[in-house]
């Protein structure tokens, strides 16, 4: 099958015979870093560390929300593990964490046809008393449906947004589709509402219900807030259907404890001539509590710690250092990367290139960014660096995740290696985020284009400039 081999002779073609530029600049990237590439990527493509990372984590950690036992535990074993990695320069930047615990959660649909559902409250929801909230049911399709409604439609009613999300291999599904569960419940008590319940935000047809922060106003009474499978809000959605009153029944036990201490854990490889120079790897180390996050986010946190890993086994030694940050609650508003960002006031700029794995456990299928637009020729060239593993080339409007918000904001260019979210919000934030859920060779695809992107942003001949453009709108 000679044919199929020309994509990937013309580029290695491209890698190592790119002329310099007419006006005689150095090379973006030398030939020994290039060279590196091959190296990095082959020893990806048969890595167990990043399997077996996230093995240990789910396995020994377990969950590990805000606040919790696991969470702590969490801390440790990112400690543990950087050092038996041979990280260097392993410490702890402190975050005070919110601490709400779940407690229990029932649903009942009392008439037309009585049935009893499985639900998880939303993270942060106020429980109800012990009798739980009984209550007549409003069905609206999202915050648009709700706002279109007269005034009183939904006065001491229980609201029930039931748009269902979108599959989507870039994540727009997910961002179309969370405000129900974000604002609905405010914006449901500020219209008269006593309790909300919503379609989970989720692709699947399983049975199993997600769960995701809720954002209280500070205005609105804060009223308690469920989620119930696809499946089961289609039934729902058929007892709405059946023209008769539906009534419905809502309890939950949750409850907020006072705050807590957690911490980022952060860990390095050191650079060279570039040292002063920091290219960040995020991801995030707490978990929502029912299942063991695997895919969320213990899939980015392997991706990270075997990047560097990788690198630090090489022959060459990167110019940039290479800091991996495990961030502190970013589930339940990103405390860990806020207090990050407090700790590194003074050295912002020292942060020139930013990565963030947050979206599962791949295959990496695009390689987006968002620099300064005198940097991407370089993102070109890294782009076929990537050839072997035949991603597409996306644009500069990259948002980044949550955890590299802050210091992207403040003009720190990234370089996105798009994970796969298509099958993502099957599991994302429900009990069946599980080790079973990480197939290891998009894991492993995942890690090469990691890897081979990292490293050649540690090691580009010219200048990291800072991105002066507005961020563009979540898309
Ligand atoms: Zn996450």
């Amino acid at each position: 099958m000679r044919k199929q081999n020309y994509p990937i002779s013309i580029g290695l073609l491209l890698i190592f015979f790119t002329p310099a530029s007419a006006a005689d600049k150095p090379p973006a990237f030398s030939r020994t870093d290039l060279a590196a590439v091959s190296t990095l990527r082959e020893r990806a493509l048969v890595d167990t560390t990043a399997y077996q990372l996230i093995e240990s984590l789910t396995t020994e950690v377990g969950t590990r929300p805000a606040g919790s036992a696991g969470d702590k535990a969490a801390v440790a074993w990112a400690q543990r593990e950087m050092q038996r990695l041979g990280f260097v320069n392993v410490h702890t930047v402190e975050a005070i964490v919110p601490h709400w615990e779940r407690g229990e959660a029932e649903f009942s649909v009392l008439t037309p046809y009585p049935q009893t559902m499985p639900t998880l409250a939303l993270g942060g929801s106020v429980g109800t008393s012990n009798e739980g909230i009984e209550a007549d049911a409003v069905m609206v399709k999202d915050l648009g449906a709700l706002a279109a409604l007269p005034s009183g439609a939904v006065k001491d009613k229980i609201v029930f947004f039931g748009n269902r999300m979108e599959r989507t291999r870039d994540g727009s599904g997910y961002g179309k589709a969370v405000p129900v569960r974000a604002g609905g419940p405010s914006a449901a008590s500020a219209a008269g509402a006593v309790g909300v319940v919503i379609r989970s935000i989720s692709t699947s047809n399983l049975r199993f219900p997600h769960t995701g922060t809720t954002r209280y106003t500070a205005t609105a009474t804060r009223i308690p807030a469920l989620a119930i499978s696809n499946p089961d809000a289609d039934a729902l959605v058929r007892q709405f259907q059946s023209g008769q009153p539906v009534r419905l029944r809502i309890r939950s036990s949750s409850r907020d404890l006072p705050q807590a201490r957690s911490a980022n854990v952060v860990g390095e490889i050191p650079g060279t001539d570039l040292a002063n120079e920091i290219v960040i790897l995020g991801a995030h180390l707490d978990s929502w509590d029912p299942g063991v996050g695997a895919l969320d986010d213990g899939a980015g946190v392997a991706i990270m710690m075997g990047v560097a890993r990788l690198i630090n086994e090489l022959d060459v030694k990167p110019r940039r250092t290479i800091r991996v940050v495990l961030f502190a609650n970013e589930e339940f508003g990103t405390s860990g990367s806020l207090a990050y960002l407090a700790a590194n006031q003074t050295n912002v700029s020292r942060h020139v290139l930013g990565f963030e794995a947050d979206f599962g456990a791949g295959p990496v299928w695009r390689l987006s960014s968002r620099v300064n637009p005198a940097q991407l020729p370089a993102v070109d060239q890294i782009f076929r660096a990537l050839a072997p593993l035949k991603l597409v080339r996306g644009d500069n409007a990259a948002r980044g995740g949550a955890d590299l918000e802050g210091l992207s904001k403040l003009g720190m260019p990234i370089l996105e290696p798009s994970l796969d979210g298509t099958d993502y919000f099957d599991v994302h934030h429900t009990a069946d985020d599980t080790l079973a859920k990480v197939d290891p060779k998009a894991l492993r695809q995942s890690l090469a284009a990691f890897a081979t992107t990292v490293w050649l942003g540690a090691q580009y001949s010219g200048t990291w400039e800072r991105v002066t453009e507005p961020k563009p709108p979540r898309r």
